[in-house]
């Protein structure tokens, strides 16, 4: 989600005339979007920030000054505070107010013009009352695959998690302003849309025709935009996983046969502490009724390990719980306390040599089976969207249904050139543990054949 909002801020900075460059020393405007999920993600910033300061103060007095912003969820949990800890930052602003960046960057360059003092830069946090995806501007062209925000925030108040504190109350955008800017991605290019949000599968947007749609119905109207080849959608909790989504990954083709469904742990006495309002029984009953509706389903999970109160008894259910459902992919973390959450205040803290032994031993198993699930599909053609350019001229990567990452070696720089932005049936011809080699179908038959005879 915050790479989808830090292309909004370019969005609504483009009318300013701002252009997007690789380089902070070309650059007049310089913004961090944060992340403050983790503790380590949320001190990369100050350190980023150094950085920063030492090309501004080479440039100040210049003609070409440059000016700093925060945004994100940091910025958000910790604004004046950051401000007095990084006082030559010009703005901080939380994910709710990125619309209002036009008016902020005016406001900040008032005040440099008349000489700013330290700390005196502008903070806006708020959750304003004007919605957000009102005031920006239609989104551009995102490549092939883009991302769009349909819903925001969480009402789920997780033990462990700061996202109902920095991003705000639960909001789904309307029905028909999500189809609106479907339609205008596809029509610049999109093949593949990942429909975003913290508590996705919560979405329920007003409709067109009066009352709610919830997530199924949306997907089932996307589905019908031509040439929209693939919908994805994350991340989901386990108790939105309605009878009707499921049986949507059954009956829209285009609807891709992942997904990515957060368990945190196997332990039920963790997941209670955890506030997550369901049991690991709960959970795999959700897998094997998603299994019965699209058989070839690869799923992913988030794991916490060392949350408050976990036992070994409690990891290891973690363990069995990843042998019974042998993830494609997942991504695990050891618990960080979070500043303000009820489980930073819980008693029964697991030791931190313990974490990361639990989490060296969770991450080799879900490793295996990663490298397993990959493995399988060598010999097999594969459709792959292929999004992204590759080493040489003549390669591009993409993604599989699977979300498998596929790297495509086309022989030549022209089929490369004419592949892209396309779906491609490719032959797999290795698996490695993040990823998948293949070759176009004709080429990888050919290989190992004798020549014809003439
Ligand atoms: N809405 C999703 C999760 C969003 S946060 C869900 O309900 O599952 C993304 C992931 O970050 C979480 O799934 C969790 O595994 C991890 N996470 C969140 N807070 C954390 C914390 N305090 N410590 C460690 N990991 C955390
Ligand atoms: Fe955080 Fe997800 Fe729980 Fe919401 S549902 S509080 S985003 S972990």
């Amino acid at each position: 989600m915050n790479v989808y909002d830090a292309m909004r801020m370019a969005d609504v900075l483009a009318p300013l005339g701002y252009r997007h460059t690789e380089q902070p020393e070309h650059a007049d405007l310089v913004i961090l979007n944060t992340c403050h999920i983790r503790e380590k993600a949320a001190e990369k910033i100050y350190s980023e920030l150094g950085r920063l300061r030492a090309i501004k103060d080479e440039r100040q007095g210049g003609d070409q000054p440059m000016m700093i912003g925060v945004a994100g969820c940091v910025a958000q949990a910790e604004g004046a505070e950051m401000m007095r800890r990084a006082p030559y930052v010009d703005l901080v602003f939380g994910p709710q107010t990125y619309h209002r960046l036009p008016e902020m960057v005016a406001r900040a360059h008032r005040q440099s013009g008349s000489g700013k003092s330290p700390g005196r830069g502008i903070i806006d946090t708020e959750f304003p009352v004007e919605p957000k995806f009102d005031s920006l501007p239609a989104a551009t062209s995102q490549g092939p695959s883009a991302f769009l925000t349909v819903q925001e925030g969480c009402d789920r108040f997780c033990a462990f998690c700061v996202v109902p504190y920095t991003r705000g109350a639960e909001f789904s955008r309307p029905v028909a302003d999500v189809v609106a800017e479907a339609r205008a991605l596809v029509g610049a290019g999109a093949r593949e849309i990942t429909l975003l949000g913290q508590n996705v599968n919560a979405y329920h947007g007003s409709s067109p025709a009066g009352g709610e749609w919830r997530l199924a119905a949306l997907i089932e109207e996307l589905a019908g935009i031509p040439s929209l080849e693939r919908l994805r959608y994350t991340t989901s909790h386990p108790r939105d996983m309605t009878p009707d989504l499921i049986q949507a990954h059954g009956d829209i083709d285009i609807l891709m046969p992942y997904l990515h469904l957060p368990v945190q742990s196997g332990a039920d006495d963790v997941l209670a502490a955890m506030n997550r309002q369901h049991t690991a029984a709960d959970y795999l009953d959700i897998l094997d009724a998603l299994r019965a509706a699209r058989p070839d389903i690869a799923l992913s999970s988030d794991f916490i390990v060392g949350h408050p109160g976990e036992t070994d008894d409690d990891f290891d259910a973690t363990l069995a719980l990843v042998e019974r459902v042998r993830y494609a992919q997942a991504y695990s973390f050891k618990y960080s306390p979070r500043p303000g959450t009820p489980a930073s205040a819980m008693e029964d803290a697991v030791p931190e040599d313990v974490k990361s032994e639990r989490l060296a031993r969770l991450q080799a198993l879900l490793n295996q089976h990663q490298l397993d699930f990959n493995r399988g599909y060598v010999g097999e053609e594969v459709p792959v969207l292929l999004d992204r350019r590759g080493r040489g001229h003549s390669q591009l990567a993409g993604r599989s249904p699977w979300m498998q990452a596929v790297h495509v070696d086309f022989g030549n720089p022209a089929d490369a050139q004419t592949a892209y932005g396309s779906v491609v049936d490719v032959r797999i011809v290795s698996a490695h543990p993040n990823s998948l080699a293949a070759l176009p179908v004709t080429a990888a038959d050919n290989i190992g054949q004798e020549p014809a005879a003439v």
